[in-house]
């Protein structure tokens, strides 16, 4: 179970929250120009890393709030919540902490070495 920590309400189960995809997706300066290809991937096409990852989370049962969070998807744990209107993180604050370069951590993920 995850406890996620709303910016407005405090820790909540994660059963309170929704997530909203990828944040900081930037909108075409200049829609007009965009051809259907360019706009279908500004619409539909996110990146899904394994590792650190920006993405918007809403406290829809609760304070009803959008947030921003930074979450390590390979081991779920959530990094960093920070309000919309807040600097987002410098990546560097989280990638100097991964335990393994994809960031899983040392148990529990199948990334272990054979001693012989
Ligand atoms: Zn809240």
């Amino acid at each position: 179970m995850l406890i996620i920590n709303c910016p407005y309400c405090g820790e909540r189960d994660q059963s309170e929250f929704s997530n909203g995809g990828q944040a900081h997706v930037a909108r075409p300066s200049d829609p007009e120009k965009l051809n259907d290809k360019e706009w279908s991937e500004y619409v539909f096409v996110r990146s899904n890393p394994k590792g650190i990852f920006f993405e918007r989370w809403v406290h829809s049962h609760g304070c009803r709030k959008w947030f921003n969070a930074v979450r390590n998807t390979a081991t779920d744990e959530i990094l960093k919540i920070y309000k919309l209107n807040e600097k987002p993180p410098s990546l560097d604050e989280f990638t100097n902490n991964l335990k393994t370069p994809s960031g899983e951590p040392e148990l529990g993920s199948g990334n272990f070495t054979v001693k012989k």
